[in-house]
């Protein structure tokens, strides 16, 4: 599997997500939240979706419905990724830990309604 790795700041945390599954089209999304972190998203399946090591280093945030998980590094706090509410086959994760991989401007961010996408 062709794969790139994401870290949260501190490096505690380090996942790895299959490349094509990183296409062009992120999104942010406009819940009180997201809002908050101003984080660009992308959504994948779980299965593309792998935590290599860290999971004692992360915290899980629940709010609304106490569905959705939102993880984050309770040592640096950078938010990771999250396991959505709609669908929880599906993760989110923060496409500024993926390493040497920057968002240009042929990339379409997507602005996306708080309350259907997590
Ligand atoms: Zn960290």
């Amino acid at each position: 599997m062709n794969s790139v790795i994401g870290y949260c700041h501190c490096q505690k945390v380090k996942f790895k997500v299959k490349a094509d599954s990183l296409s062009k089209n992120f999104y942010k999304c406009d819940c009180s939240l997201c809002k908050k972190k101003s984080i660009t998203m992308k959504f994948l399946s779980k299965e593309d979706f792998n935590l290599v090591y860290g999971e004692d280093f992360l915290i899980s945030y629940k709010w609304n419905k106490k569905i959705a998980q939102h993880f984050f590094c309770k040592i640096c706090g950078v938010y990771t990724h999250h396991i959505r509410r709609r669908d929880p086959s599906q993760i989110s994760i923060n496409v500024e830990c993926i390493e040497d991989f920057s968002i240009s401007e042929d990339d379409v961010i997507e602005l996306v309604n708080g309350s259907t996408h997590d």
